[in-house]
Order: C-alpha cells, then sequence, then structure tokens
C-alpha cells in the first residue's frame, strides 16, 4: 500500500531532529511493504490530500513566521481530520494546532484550532525526560517516553482529550498531571527525542490510522523485532523516573 503523508512546513518546524519521526515511520511501512509517500507542505501550497499529516517543533521565531500561513490552512486541516486522517504534531507544531499560542514576546500567535487547547509562554523553560502512560485502544495501557523542552504552558479546554498521565516530567503545564492532547486519529505533544525510535508502538499506531484511512476500514498492524527500540524506551524511561516524579513549574 502507498501511505501519503503531508509534512507541513519542515523547514521551519524541524528542532530537535523531529524529521527523525518521518524515518521512522517510512522504514517501518517498508519492512512491512507499503510505501510512505512524503510532500512537503510550505508557503503558498494547499494542504492536498493525505492520510497523515505530521508537523514538527519550533522556536518561537519560526512559529511567528509560519503561524498565520498555517491557521489560514485551518479549515481545510479540520475538514482532512474530519474525514479521518492521521495527524501528528510535536511541541511548537502541537501548540499551533490548538487555538493560540502566546510567544515569549507577548504576541498572539493564531491556531489552527483542531485541538480545544491554548498556549501561554512562561518564563521559566520545562526540559528534561518525561515519561507517560497512554491508553489509545481502550485496554492496551502503553508508556511513552522522551524529552521535553518549552517554554509554552498549554491549558486543554473542556472537550480536550490529553495524549497522556505524567509519570515523570513537566507535561502540558507543569501542574495538570497530563501531556499532550488526542482527538481522534489526530495526536500532539512535547515529546521530541525524536519521539518514534524509541516509542515504536505510536509509530505502528499512526501507521494502522493512516493505513485505516486509506482503505475506509481498520487495519492492524503485525509486530516488528523491536529489541533494539525497546531498549532505547526502556534507557528513556528509567532516566525520566530517576530525575523524579511529574515535575511541577508554574
Ligand atoms: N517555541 C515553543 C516553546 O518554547 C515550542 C518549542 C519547541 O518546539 N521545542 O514552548
Amino acid at each position: 500500500m502507498r501511505i501519503s503523508v503531508g509534512h507541513l512546513y519542515p523547514d521551519y518546524l524541524n528542532i530537535y531532529a523531529d524529521r527523525g519521526n518521518i524515518a521512522v515511520l517510512a522504514s517501518r511501512a517498508a519492512w512491512r511493504g507499503h510505501e510512505l509517500e512524503v510532500r512537503a507542505i510550505g508557503s503558498g501550497d494547499s494542504i492536498g490530500d493525505h492520510d497523515l499529516y505530521y508537523v514538527g517543533g519550533g522556536q518561537d521565531r519560526e512559529q511567528a513566521l509560519i503561524a498565520v500561513e498555517l491557521a489560514a490552512q485551518g479549515p481545510a486541516l479540520l475538514e482532512a481530520a474530519a474525514g479521518g486522517a492521521a495527524m501528528l504534531a510535536v511541541c511548537g507544531g502541537y501548540q499551533l494546532l490548538g487555538r493560540g499560542y502566546r510567544d515569549r514576546l507577548g504576541a498572539e500567535l493564531p491556531g489552527v484550532g483542531l485541538f480545544d487547547l491554548h498556549t501561554v509562554a512562561g518564563e521559566r523553560r520545562m526540559i528534561g525526560d518525561v515519561l507517560l502512560e497512554c491508553e489509545l485502544t481502550p485496554g492496551e495501557r502503553r508508556t511513552l517516553a522522551g524529552f521535553e523542552n518549552h517554554a509554552g504552558r498549554t491549558m486543554l479546554g473542556p472537550a480536550a482529550e490529553p495524549l497522556g498521565r505524567v509519570v515523570a516530567g513537566f507535561g502540558n503545564d507543569g501542574a495538570s498531571g497530563y501531556e499532550g492532547c488526542r482527538a481522534g486519529r489526530a495526536i500532539g505533544t512535547y515529546l521530541h527525542g525524536p519521539l518514534l525510535p524509541r516509542n515504536p508502538w505510536l509509530a505502528d499506531w499512526l501507521l494502522e490510522q493512516a493505513l485505516s484511512h486509506s482503505l475506509g476500514e481498520p487495519q492492524r498492524l503485525g509486530p516488528l523485532p523491536d529489541e533494539l527500540e525497546q531498549q532505547a524506551h526502556a534507557i528513556a524511561g528509567a532516566r525520566a523516573r530517576s530525575r523524579g516524579g511529574s515535575r511541577s513549574r508554574r
């Protein structure tokens, strides 16, 4: 199968090797005989029609350069999500898929409005290893390990479902005990690393959502020999736990 991916603003939002997430999706698709076709979506481009959209993280400066354009694509992105396209948004990209982001300079950057959340940059950055507990599929409780580095404090609205519970780290705002946001097949998170190499189950979950969108019915992928990935997950998770539990910072 061909899995079509729209990579939003890769030249602006690609901090902390987030592009590695695309490499993991391409490899894990190919190891099952599928082909990932990635299209960059930049200034002036329409968002097209893809099975999965991806947007990485960025400093306030890069976010300010593309926020208005990205927000203008909001109706098309909301329509794609409503049509069952999968989405992964990391950190700065996650913030801009919410209702808006007030940056360190106090500028209010407009958001896409996919996630019911708003973000305000605080004085001190939230930096460190993170470990989350998630349950994307009912009954399948999994952990996510990664690295966070953000000034933004993200407040979830009443309609927002968190991605996971913070086991160790700051999470969305350093106070709620939750991290990220999930809306159907769309996921937003602060976890860099990049995220997917050390969390192969999430990479497969995203590929299954994209294949389900492409084929029009639920798809499940068989397991891969993930010994190395599981080792990376265990090391990252232990590092997060060693730094203490859920950390708070207002
Ligand atoms: N500039 C945003 C913040 O500081 C996002 C940072 C990022 O993408 N790592 O919160």
